[in-house]
């Protein structure tokens, strides 16, 4: 075994070896097919824990589902790792895998490096992270920590019409005894998740790995335009009401507001109605997200955003509304545990600055109990939640290292509790 200089190196080339067979298992052509309460999400599971097996370690699973696996080490409580075993449908090989593979590989080290480490490890794969079916993401991590509410799940239900309880049901879940999985917070000193970017920063800087400093906060809006709908022949250009031009004027605006605050903003739908060719567009529907990962400049991009689209409507003797869809807080990460990821980073050659992640992530959930961190591992193109979902291997390589040698320093560091 290679020693790095505070324990047990990661075995990439193993943790690289076990998404391959993950991946045989439970993916294929069509991508993977881990999707969260199904029998091939249970199958990769069930490829865990004999992978936990082989180095002595028996698993648990928690009252949300969630399933941990411990090694004991000489402080308690333990550095937590992981992330997600579950993918959307046709999703790829390493969105969630790495970081639970990665995370088994930091165990895998320790318990066969002859001592135990100095801090006890937690290996935890969240269940139902990616929200694919029922549309609720986090959720095993919000129970962990304590944002979950319980009676929001009951209307849940998949495309088939099936609901959430009944998934939950068949797989041993109690829906009114999920919040007792908060009891494991306690037992987490510190969290660490790598993730890979599924953005395409880093391949554009050529760097293998970052450290990221939380998560961009979201707004999320249904906005409406009324005008009135006419004969596209008939109504000359100066008598139109046209609440298609005022919601195609306020997407416009999104876009240079999020330039200007250094956001992302995005309406990825927009209906109008009547929808034909020939009527002015009495009416029109659009979705708005916008994400900053500073509260007071999300603030400003929503408030930005409300007045162009009162400009736009008035523009066009339209009226407009709007109606909140979802919404979360940005959610910065612990500054001691970046400070170390970005060492972590440097000395792999990667990133000196850390990301911030623009997606929400297991770890934004663990953020609100324990001091957390994420690192980032290039995306090749950049894309996920799909097929062709890759990573360069060496990059791979380099990522799962530097990872490794981030959770050892955290393990031989204090976490007092707040
Ligand atoms: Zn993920």
């Amino acid at each position: 075994m290679t020693a790095a200089a505070n324990g047990p190196s990661v075995d990439a080339r193993r943790v690289i070896a076990d998404l391959r067979e993950l991946e045989r298992r439970t993916g294929g052509p069509g991508g993977a097919r881990r999707v969260a309460w199904g029998a091939q999400w249970r199958e990769a599971r069930a490829f865990v824990g004999e992978l936990l097996a082989e180095i002595g370690i028996e698993p648990e699973r928690d009252a949300a589902g969630n399933v941990w696996a411990y090694l004991a080490g000489e402080a308690e409580p333990a550095l937590g790792v992981g992330s997600h075993i579950d993918s959307v449908p046709g999703g790829g090989w390493l969105d969630g895998a790495l970081g639970v593979m990665a995370g088994l590989g930091v165990l895998r080290g320790w318990a066969g490096a002859g001592a135990p480490p100095p801090r006890s490890l937690a290996l935890v794969d969240f269940a139902d992270e990616e929200g694919a079916r029922f549309g609720r993401s986090l959720l095993g991590s919000s129970a962990l920590s304590g944002s979950l509410d319980p009676d929001g799940l009951t209307d849940l239900r998949d495309a088939e019409g099936r609901s959430l309880v009944d998934a939950l049901g068949e797989n041993g879940i109690d829906p009114a005894r999920m919040s007792e999985a908060t009891a494991r917070a306690a037992g987490i000193a510190a969290f660490l998740e790598l993730h890979i970017e599924q953005g395409p920063v880093l391949e554009a800087e050529g760097l293998a790995v970052a450290a990221v400093r939380g998560c961009a906060g979201v707004e999320r809006y249904r906005v409406g335009f009324s005008g009135q709908a006419s004969h596209a022949g008939t109504t000359p250009m100066d008598a139109r009401r046209d609440a298609g031009l005022a919601a195609a004027e306020a997407a416009l605006s999104v876009e240079r507001i999020a330039a200007e605050h250094g956001g992302v903003g995005t309406v990825g739908a927009v209906s109008l109605s009547p929808g034909i060719a020939t009527a002015v567009a009495g009416e029109a529907q659009m979705v708005v997200d916008l994400r900053h990962p500073d509260a007071p400049e999300l603030a400003a991009m929503l408030a930005a955003t409300r007045a162009a689209a009162d400009a736009a409507a008035s523009e066009r003797g339209c009226e407009w509304r709007s109606q909140p869809v979802w919404s979360i807080e940005p959610i910065p990460f612990d500054a001691r545990l970046v400070e170390a990821a970005t060492e972590a980073s440097r000395r792999a050659g990667g990133r000196s600055e850390p990301l911030v992640s623009g997606a929400l992530h297991d770890a934004a959930e663990v953020a609100r109990v324990a001091p957390t961190a994420m690192m980032f591992c290039a995306s090749a193109r950049g894309l996920s939640h799909a097929p062709e979902e890759d990573t360069d291997e060496g990059d791979l390589v380099r990522a799962i290292e530097a990872f490794g040698e981030l959770a050892n320093g955290a393990l031989s560091s204090d976490w007092p509790r707040t």
